[in-house]
């Protein structure tokens, strides 16, 4: 849909961080009675209703109360070809990876398969209120093209790569380190930088990757510009062990990717779990970012994320729904278990309402380089954004007829709300999803 030219005021209660609140207690900012002006695709005013509609009366507005608006969710960690095996619970890292995950992602040599997953899983975005997502496609380059095709078809923000690995998963799986730049070059050539499309450079983890492909990775993120770096680290013990016992040199997992130039700002390492207080340092030092998954922690019983630990360091976190390690593609289910872990964590965090929206939206366009283009409403910024409005006989709605202050809000929707509130998407003004719920409003 075309955004109408000479804009429109949505009216509706808004919140956004455009601060840091680990930082800033301040950050969280919230208009009870909202006015979001979007012109040309983008954030031309956000603030009190009333303020706005004096100053811009010629511009039309749109009702939206009873909803709320929120800057779309972005995604740091998840894996396209595992959208079919959600909810694999019982197992730990290794065993669901050889049980679970693998034998789905071998399907992916099968194109017309592949294609049908990347259709359903960027739904599976879009129909949550996620607009950007950090992605680990298929082993396959086919199935990763379809992935952005699919990407790019439904208007989404979206950084992917293929996944680079040469030993310890399924043969199938593997490539050759020339073959892995072979196809990761074309891939980038496609899809790097066309339209809302990024490419991400993308080892499966150091178990799987040799140093051989690791210097692929080095040598494709050295020859073209503005590529995000994607991997996964220090998920799980055994994991970790097994990294010290096949780069023997290494004094951490950190160190593997260190010595080729992976960590470094624009990189998202994936989890985290069992850090060295040396790797906090070093990451915060080098720029990389930790995507947090706090489903897939708990499913696949990886362990308590640090948080603290993290932010006393001054590493940049952001939250990943890990789909299919985790529970599914939602962002406020995801911010509500990163609270909930924090909760029982020792030495955990007392996350509030505008923490969990920071970690669901700015943290993200943080952790990719996009904050100057989305994350929060300032003007400027893409109109990329959801609209909550949950339904009319659900618990959340009972919840929301009572006075409350918009921090009190905030948390009743992280607490409530799933993709059933979700009633319209949008990226750059444009709509990129509407809930068949739509009608009833
Ligand atoms: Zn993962």
């Amino acid at each position: 849909m075309i955004p109408a030219p000479g804009g429109e005021l949505l009216r509706a209660p808004l919140f956004h961080t455009p601060r840091n609140p680990f930082r800033d207690s301040s950050a969280l900012e919230s208009y009870p009675d909202g006015g979001l002006l979007i012109r040309e695709g983008r954030v031309a005013g956000c603030g009190d209703y009333g303020t706005l509609r004096a100053v811009h009366p010629e511009v039309p507005t749109v009702d939206l109360r009873g909803g709320f608006l929120l800057p779309g969710f972005i995604d740091t960690h998840i894996h396209f070809p595992q959208l079919r095996v959600l909810g694999g619970l019982g197992r730990s890292l290794l065993d669901w990876l050889d049980h679970c995950a693998l034998p789905e992602e071998a399907r992916m040599a099968d194109h017309s398969y592949a294609c049908r997953v990347a259709r359903e899983f960027v739904h599976g975005l879009v129909s949550h209120g996620t607009t950007t997502a950090l992605v680990f496609g298929a082993h396959f380059a086919p199935a990763t093209a379809a992935l952005f095709e699919a990407g790019d078809a439904a208007g989404l923000r979206i950084a992917a790569g293929q996944v680079l690995s040469d030993r310890l998963l399924r043969p199938e799986l593997h490539q050759t380190p020339e073959r892995a730049y072979r196809e990761s070059s074309l891939l980038i050539q496609r899809f790097h930088q066309r339209g809302r499309l990024m490419y991400a450079v993308t080892p499966r983890f150091a178990v799987s990757t040799s140093e051989a492909m690791l210097e692929v990775c080095q040598t494709l993120l050295n020859e073209h510009d503005g590529l995000l770096f994607q991997t996964h680290l220090n998920e799980n013990l055994q994991e970790i062990a097994e990294v010290a016992r096949l780069f023997p040199w290494a004094s951490d997992y950190l160190a593997v990717y260190e010595r080729f130039g992976l960590s470094r700002p624009s990189a998202v390492m994936a989890h985290d779990v069992h850090p060295t207080d040396s790797e906090l340092d070093r990451l915060a030092a080098g720029g990389a970012a930790v995507a947090h998954c706090p489903c897939s922690n708990a499913a696949l019983g990886s362990g308590l994320f640090p948080m603290r630990r993290h932010v006393s360091a001054g590493v940049r976190c952001a939250l990943g729904t890990d789909v299919g390690g985790g529970t599914g593609f939602g962002l406020l289910k995801e911010g509500l278990q990163a609270y909930l872990l924090q909760r029982i964590a020792p030495d955990g965090m007392l996350l509030g309402a505008g923490h969990l929206l920071y970690l669901a939206t700015l943290a993200g366009a943080e952790a990719l380089g996009l904050s100057d283009k989305t994350g929060d409403f300032r003007a400027g910024k893409s109109a990329d954004f959801v609209y909550l409005r949950p339904p009319a006989d659900s618990p959340l709605a009972a919840v929301l007829e009572r006075e409350q202050s918009p921090e009190q809000v905030l948390a009743a929707i992280f607490a409530l709300a799933g993709a059933e509130s979700v009633r319209e998407v949008r990226v750059e003004g444009s709509i990129v999803y509407r809930s068949a719920a739509v009608e009833d409003q």
